[in-house]
């Protein structure tokens, strides 16, 4: 096992493989250009804790089966990390998922999927321990009157109540945040922008970082490492390039913004989605906090490119068009939404990239980027190249890959 350990980037992916290495003894740097960690795309999420239901477009059950084992995960992992306490940052209620008329699944066979997908889900070890237990979970057809009740457009053609929970993520990024900052064995080097990772004079190990402090324009800083992680997100090809890994065949990156809302009052209104495609959706974490999206004019950059340019920057006029778009369509078909608005002390449209391996648009039931079951980690060596895939996922993943290089 090499001495020294670099972990570049230090979102949800990040953060989770030092905690772990530290846990298991080993000392790690941790690199990132933002000033703190959990900054980016791992702050500004829905914080769904995927269980594959929204990949029905996948019948092949192939997206839930590679998501599944690491959804059942997060909290017992995040437990470990940052305490008990996670348990109240967990959305309280099922998820009502609503089938549009526009939906790339008909609503019989996103029935069908949901119903396979929760008998699958029963099966997995660590089920009992999702909030709420699935050992008896099942999937509920919302009834005539819960879709009058929750949803109001002619365009929502069935419902269904099922036992998936999300996680406020900001609170998350806080208090992982503080783990890392406050964990001994964790060198936390903010600021810096990683350039690029040289392989040794073998072809591999030892790997060579380069990072130039962010606003810096002069020689970049060299540091050699035996074990490097690369974990950069919408960064991360361009890193791999450097080390000799060949771009994947497809790659989608989308710059998305949503709208997180507190409001002044308690709001008993539910969380829900619309499915299947590029619609939106409402989550009520805990009667006060909600995430309000409406995906097209969330959608602020879509590009096949493997490495995406900057990241938009968000003023007022994008913020006022995201919440129009919010307002005039989602609104509409979950009444819901329009009460939390009303009742809004404080609101802040946020987001992040989100990469995919994977091409087309959600719109065309062909598109590859209804399924998600590529990601994961590349490696040369001991330099590893992580795609997250998920928030949800990346805990897990952080244990296998320490477990992978260590045992
Ligand atoms: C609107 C939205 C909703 C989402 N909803 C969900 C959901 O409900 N459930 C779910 O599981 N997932 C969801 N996701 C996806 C999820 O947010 C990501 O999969 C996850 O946060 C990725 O974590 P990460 O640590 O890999 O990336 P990040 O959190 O983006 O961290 C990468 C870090 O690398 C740093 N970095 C990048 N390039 C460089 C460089 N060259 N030098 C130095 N630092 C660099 C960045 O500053 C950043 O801190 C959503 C994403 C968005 C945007």
């Amino acid at each position: 096992m090499p001495e020294r350990i670099a972990i570049l980037g230090a979102g949800i992916m990040g953060c989770c493989l030092a905690l772990e290495f530290a846990r298991r003894g080993r000392k790690v740097t941790v690199f990132d250009e933002r000033c703190a960690p959990m900054e980016c795309a791992s702050r500004w999420n829905e914080g769904k804790l995927h269980l594959g239901y929204l990949y029905a477009n996948d019948p092949s059950l192939a997206t839930a089966r590679h998501m599944l084992p690491a959804g059942l995960a997060f909290l017992p992992i995040m437990r470990d990390w940052i305490g008990e306490a996670i348990d109240t940052a967990i959305s309280h209620s099922d998820d009502l998922y609503l089938v549009s008329r526009g939906s790339v699944v008909g609503a019989a066979a996103t029935g069908a999927y949901f119903e396979q997908v929760t008998a699958l889900a029963k099966t997995m070890p660590g089920c009992a321990d999702y909030p709420g237990d699935l050992t008896r979970a099942a999937v509920r057809q919302a009834s005539r009157s819960d879709l009058e009740r929750h949803s109001n457009a002619c365009d929502i053609v069935a419902g269904y109540f099922l036992p998936e929970r999300s996680i406020q993520t900001r609170w998350v990024a806080d208090r992982l945040a503080d783990r890392v900052t406050q964990e001994p064995f964790i060198e936390l080097r903010m600021g810096q922008r990683v350039e690029g990772v040289d392989a040794g004079e073998s072809g591999h190990d030892p790997w060579t970082v380069r990072t130039l402090a962010v606003g810096d324009t002069g020689e970049a800083t060299r540091e050699a490492f035996g074990l490097v992680v690369n974990a950069l997100w919408q960064g991360r090809v361009a890193v791999d390039r450097t080390a000799g890994i060949a771009d994947p065949a497809d790659c989608s990156n989308r710059f998305r913004v949503s709208a997180f809302v507190r409001t002044s009052k308690p709001l008993a209104v539910p969380s829900a989605i619309i499915c299947v495609g590029p619609f939106g959706d409402m989550k009520n974490y805990n009667g006060r906090d909600f995430y309000l999206s409406w995906y097209p004019t969330g959608l602020l950059r879509d590009t096949k490119a493997a490495v995406p340019g900057a990241a938009p920057v968000i003023d007022s006029e994008i913020r006022a068009a995201v919440l129009r778009g919010i307002q005039k369509h989602l609104v509409p078909r979950l009444p819901g939404a329009g009460q939390v608005l009303e009742a809004a002390e404080r609101i802040e449209v946020a987001g992040g990239w989100i990469f995919a391996q994977a091409s087309g648009v959600l719109a065309d039931p062909s598109a590859t980027l209804h399924r998600r079951e590529r990601f994961g980690v590349s490696r040369i060596g001991n330099f590893l190249s992580v795609d997250t895939g998920k928030y949800a996922t990346a805990p897990h993943m952080a244990r296998e890959i320490v477990s992978m290089v260590m045992d």
